[in-house]
């Protein structure tokens, strides 16, 4: 058997029956063994991730339909300050037992299953985490001031200044050059 099936997120569909109406509720809590998110937010590595879904089988294949909750951990792009949320994020996915029928609803997320047989949990995260991730998060000191204030307005470019931030401008830069990177390969894995 392929070692990589071992993989505690691979949900195995094997006692799933595939007739409609069949469904199965699956609980289960595992520290990520991969950084999931961009690099201003992210979900880190080690950090339990608690799924709770069910699997709905149907003619074509299995929805999966769920949550996921855990910590996110976010760098303000403005001010580079950290800090940590816990989050809920909403799994909604199709998994069609025919590689054919993935064109019949255009309105879902479709995966392919592992072996035709595994639903991987750290691709669905992966993209629903990605849908919810912010290209320039803000911490909530940076969100007042930048709502509260107009683009190009001194009060803004004072606090800049006043942070430091001025100084690492370039270091910022590079940063959403790989958060721009990651974003198009997220893409890319659709
Ligand atoms: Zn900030």
């Amino acid at each position: 058997m392929n070692k990589q099936l071992n993989n505690p997120f691979y949900l195995s569909t094997f006692d799933l029956p595939r007739q409609p109406g069949a469904s199965k509720d699956i609980k289960l809590e595992l520290p990520l063994d991969e950084l999931v998110g961009t690099q201003l937010q992210y979900i880190e590595k080690g950090q339990k991730v608690s799924f709770e879904v069910t699997l709905d089988s149907v003619l074509e294949g299995i929805y999966l339909i769920g949550k996921a909750e855990t910590n996110l951990k976010t760098i303000c792009s403005r001010c580079a300050k950290e800090f940590n949320e816990d989050i809920s994020v909403n799994l909604n996915g199709f998994y069609p037992y025919e590689e054919s029928a993935l064109d019949f609803d255009e309105s879902l997320d479709v995966y392919n299953m592992v072996e035709n047989q595994y639903i991987d949990l750290i691709e669905i995260l992966r993209d629903s985490v990605s849908d919810q991730i912010e290209f320039s998060p803000l911490c909530s000191d940076c969100k007042e001031i930048v709502e509260n204030h107009e683009e190009g307005d001194p009060e803004l470019s004072w606090t800049y200044s006043e942070n430091g931030i001025n100084d690492e401008k370039d270091q910022v830069d590079d940063r959403f050059f790989n958060l721009l990177k990651l974003k198009e390969q997220l893409a890319g894995n659709d």
